[in-house]
């Protein structure tokens, strides 16, 4: 068990989060008093951060994907993929 260096509380390890406070000091806290500094819940938090991952990844692979259709079959399918790159982009940023 941890103590949660804000608020008191115990909580399990796995609750335990690490936050850079104001003055860029690490705190352990619990989830509540992540909540409380940040103005998000933490499996939003983490969430959003999982999904902004995916996103980064779709979008370098398009990108990938796009540059080999470039050299291999022409500036149109060069620009068709580039196109497609957006369309992922905005609709990941969309689906948040
Ligand atoms: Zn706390």
């Amino acid at each position: 068990m941890l103590k949660c260096q804000n608020c008191g509380k115990e909580m399990a390890e796995k609750d335990a989060l690490v936050h850079k406070d104001a003055s860029n000091e690490k705190k352990i806290i619990c989830q509540d008093c992540f909540k409380a500094a940040t103005g998000i819940d933490y499996q939003t938090f983490a969430f959003r951060k999982e999904s902004a991952k995916q996103t980064f990844f779709a979008v370098i692979f398009c990108l990938a994907a796009t540059i080999y259709a470039f050299i291999e079959k022409g500036p149109v399918y060069g620009a068709l993929g580039i196109v497609a790159t957006i369309l992922i982009y905005f609709f990941a940023s969309k689906t948040k």
